[in-house]
């Protein structure tokens, strides 16, 4: 596993422009942006042109990635930190939390603008949405990915990163949170998920929509998100090198409890219901006796999850409007505050 930060590499001088004068010089006066890569499909090389879903994560170097685009050293400074180049199955708390650091340290710096991270697609709403949570900055991210190999016919990859760096420059971008953005739709954090196993239009955000779109004439807001998120977030990462461990149960037609009890044994400090059973329901009275969070989410992928009473009095959280896998984020990082059910409840209204 590749885990190394590549230091500062202006796009500028990936190009050789320098000298008094030059287009070097004009470009200190753009604003900055460091880009993050983690991996993923943008990241990823299939053995021929005609290969869209059959290639190998891991075979793009973030060099590569930067100077496909020449046309980000008009719009930007661009430096690029590696954080790893695998795909997004394989992400893991450790290296969200280097991202997440990496990526307070950088906005924390007056001459950037914002950030932007590569990450594949398959988890990337889970990434997204830590990182609305944890990054405590005004300033833009932007998650990005391609649902096409770099070696692709038609890729979607460069024009998604190159729209990422745009918007990230965007001054209408500034307080509203992580955004993801692919095909040109601009979305936050706080709603998406990917929605379609091939298309390049795979991002939703169902029922509220897009916050707006990287056009070809410009970025374009119509609405900004409403819960709470990155400089107004009362999460703090930076001194933690691990998060509780929380874990989903789905529920269908006669789900039996033995998954639930397993990970009860196993250690879980959370457990997130994507729907349930009798019987689950049956178990996570003992879970929540043994002092386990439980938040009760929906395998519907819409809609929320309404305050009951009932489920109150039995210590379970409701997770309002968040899927199960973003639902477990959010868990994870509150418990790292609290795990008194009620407090627990008012993140999950508030996020
Ligand atoms: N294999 C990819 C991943 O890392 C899928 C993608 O990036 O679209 O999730």
């Amino acid at each position: 596993m590749i885990q190394r930060w590549l230091g500062t590499v202006c796009a500028t001088v990936l190009m050789g422009l320098t000298g008094p004068g030059s287009p070097a010089q004009a470009a200190e006066s753009l604003p900055g942006v460091v880009v993050f890569t983690t991996g993923g499909t943008i990241q990823s090389k299939g053995a021929h042109r005609q290969k869209l879903s059959e290639y190998s994560d891991g075979r793009v170097t973030p060099l590569e990635l930067l100077a496909d685009l020449p046309e980000l050293s008009e719009i930007a400074r661009v430096e690029v930190r590696e954080v790893s180049n695998l795909g997004s199955g394989n992400m893991t708390t450790e290296l969200q939390l280097k991202l997440a650091k990496g990526i307070n340290e950088a906005l924390s710096r007056p001459d950037v603008a914002g950030a932007v991270v590569t990450h594949g697609t398959g988890t990337l709403e889970e990434t997204a949405y830590f990182l609305h949570l944890v990054v405590r900055s005004e300033k833009p991210v932007v998650v990005v990915g391609a649902m096409r190999p770099w070696s692709a016919i038609s890729r979607d990859g460069p024009l998604n990163l190159y729209n990422a760096v745009r918007t990230a420059v965007t001054p209408e971008a500034v307080g509203k949170g992580v955004f993801v953005l692919l095909d040109d739709t601009i979305h936050s954090a706080r709603w998406v998920t990917k929605g379609n196993t091939t298309r390049v239009e795979t991002f939703v955000s169902r029922e509220i929509g897009p916050l707006g779109y990287a056009d070809a004439d410009k970025v374009v807001f119509y609405r900004t998100p409403l819960t709470r998120h990155t400089a107004k977030s009362e999460f703090d990462v930076s001194t933690l090198t691990n998060l509780p461990p929380v874990d989903v149960v789905y529920g269908y037609q006669e789900a039996s409890a033995e998954p639930l009890k397993a990970l009860v044994t196993a250690g879980a400090a959370g457990i997130v219901l994507a729907d349930g059973s009798p019987a689950v329901t049956q178990a996570l009275l003992g879970a929540v006796s043994k002092g386990v969070a439980v938040v009760q989410s929906d395998r519907k992928g819409s809609g929320r999850v309404l305050l009951s009473e009932r489920q109150a009095g039995r210590g379970v959280v409701t997770a309002d409007s968040l899927n199960a896998q973003k639902a477990r984020i959010l868990l994870r990082v509150a418990l790292t505050k609290t795990k008194e059910p009620r407090e627990l409840q008012r993140i999950f209204n508030e996020y």
